[in-house]
């Protein structure tokens, strides 16, 4: 038993998630983007995702949800492609690691997310602080 990486866009909202699925899994799933929460219906076989057969496979038997964090604005897949025909044409030396910015792999925090993550390091701080110094 294995698992089966792949990359999906949402084309909903354009961005791009991937998940992993089980070698041995065959049968319809249902993907909700982690954006948008738009739907994705695909036939799997084997774990993986096929373009034919969403909906005359029989009913969804399995729902993936997608976290926001596990998206992001531009195909990964597509940008290791390029590098790597780089690579093969001696025009770029680095294999299997794509130098970017981190605008490009990570999404900007909203406001709220960024009082929630303010809030969520205060009871770390808070946790820790106890625990040493009582
Ligand atoms: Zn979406």
């Amino acid at each position: 038993m294995g698992q089966v990486w792949q990359e999906m866009n949402c084309t909903q909202c354009s961005v791009y998630f991937s998940f992993p699925l089980e070698n041995t899994f065959t049968g319809v799933v249902k993907v909700h983007c982690g954006i948008c929460r738009h739907y994705h219906q695909r036939y799997v076989v084997q774990g993986v995702v096929q373009e034919d057969g969403r909906y005359n496979k029989g009913p969804a038997v399995m729902e993936i949800d997608i976290l926001k964090s596990q998206c992001y604005p531009r195909s990964r897949v597509n940008e290791i492609r390029e590098k790597m025909e780089l690579a093969r044409k001696k025009k770029f030396d680095e294999r299997d690691a794509v130098p970017c910015k981190e605008g490009e792999v990570v999404q900007e925090m909203s406001a709220d997310d960024k009082v929630r993550r303010a809030h969520i390091e205060e009871l770390w701080l808070d946790k820790y602080a106890n625990e040493k110094f009582g």
